[in-house]
């Protein structure tokens, strides 16, 4: 995923459709009063009620022990990563997994653990691709720790994982030794679009997050969960890295809110990327990628363009989208874009198509 900072200065149109990221969304006013509304105390000794609320609602949600609440999603990771391996450990994932490509080699920098990368269609991969990734322990090898999975897959085109499908590769994990930990920035799109509850599809996981500032709408946060005795060694990581907060019931109440408004409405988003996806698929020498959750994926080589290109033309248009490869575009749907908005972003990328 090419995440160059998207540009907004004043030599470039008007953005009138934001596609860049789901994290583009801006806290609405409800979710605003009751971030300002929130009771709070000193996060670090445990004290902020509101940040304890969350914590509780989320480990009862996904059928765990206890949670963490942390800034972002990539320190979720990076702590679980570090709660559960040591140095020279060995992590499986798909090669295209945010903590091997996104996350600017903090695997290696922090943990010093190394993830080798499977392959797969859309993001994921089966148990046979795990199977022949495992390795006799032997002192050769070097020693397989955590199997990690992302719900939804998010370069492999927003793709939801089939709830068998990671039992069958979580239950594979174990039996080997292995924890299995699940990136779950999207966890919630895949739940809706599967009309699955997210305590079953966390069910496999030693641990796992969900990010709140995607498609739930926050400007900051997201929770880890696991056993107690995992968030109780996370802590000690969340306060090495600087994790740990005081008054952070502010951010944490703008959380509750999005559990409470911002979930059945990512049907919503869905909805609107097959919308878009459609539209797309009418512009001569576009080929979308058919969306499963808010995340709609297009090749732009039939028409002449690069996806840099493309995405220079179409922010000329006052669209922004982002690329991931050469021809590759991504477009995603979120809680600030309405079905009008996409009709606008069809139209204006057929005009760019038109004019190439
Ligand atoms: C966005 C994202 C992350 C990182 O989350 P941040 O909150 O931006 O740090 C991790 N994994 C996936 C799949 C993501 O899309």
């Amino acid at each position: 995923m090419d995440y160059t900072p998207l540009r907004m200065d004043a030599s470039q149109p008007k953005l009138r459709v934001n596609l860049y990221s789901d994290t583009q969304t801006r806290p609405t006013p409800a979710m605003k009063a009751a971030m300002l509304a929130a009771e709070v105390g000193d996060e670090q000794f445990g004290w902020d009620p509101t940040t304890n609320a969350l914590q509780e609602r989320m480990a009862a949600m996904m059928g765990k022990e206890a949670a963490l609440f942390l800034p972002s999603g990539t320190m979720c990771n990076q702590i679980a990563i570090a709660t559960h391996c040591r140095p020279g450990d060995e992590i499986l994932a798909h090669e295209t997994a945010h903590i091997l490509t996104s996350e600017g080699g903090a695997v290696g920098a922090i943990t010093g653990a190394q993830i080798t990368g499977l392959k797969g269609a859309r993001g994921m991969f089966d148990a046979d691709t795990l199977r022949a990734a495992l390795r006799p322990r032997t002192r050769y090898a070097p020693p397989q720790a955590l199997l990690e999975i992302e719900q939804t897959a998010n370069t492999g085109g927003g793709a939801v994982w089939k709830l068998e499908a990671i039992n069958e590769l979580c239950a594979i994990a174990h039996e080997n030794g292995l924890r299995t930990h699940m990136d779950g920035a999207r966890l919630m799109n895949a739940c809706v679009a599967a009309g699955i509850a997210a305590k079953d599809m966390a069910a496999g996981f030693d641990s796992l997050w969900l990010d709140f500032t995607k498609g739930l709408g926050t400007g900051v946060g997201a929770v880890l969960v696991g056993s107690k005795e995992f968030i109780g060694a996370a802590w000690r990581w969340k306060q090495r890295l600087g994790g740990s907060m005081r008054q952070s019931g502010m951010l944490a109440a703008g959380c509750l809110y999005a559990l409470d408004h911002h979930i059945d409405r990512l049907a919503e988003d869905h909805a609107n990327a097959k919308r878009l996806a459609r539209g797309l698929g009418q512009i001569p020498g576009i080929v979308a990628e058919e969306p499963e959750t808010n995340l709609v994926f297009f090749n732009v080589q039939g028409t002449g363009m690069t996806s840099a290109s493309f995405s220079d033309a179409a922010r000329q248009h006052g669209v922004a989208v982002s690329t991931n490869g050469k021809y590759r575009v991504r477009a995603c749907t979120h809680l600030d874009i309405s079905a009008a908005q996409i009709d606008e972003a069809v139209q204006a990328m057929g005009a760019v198509v038109k004019a190439a």
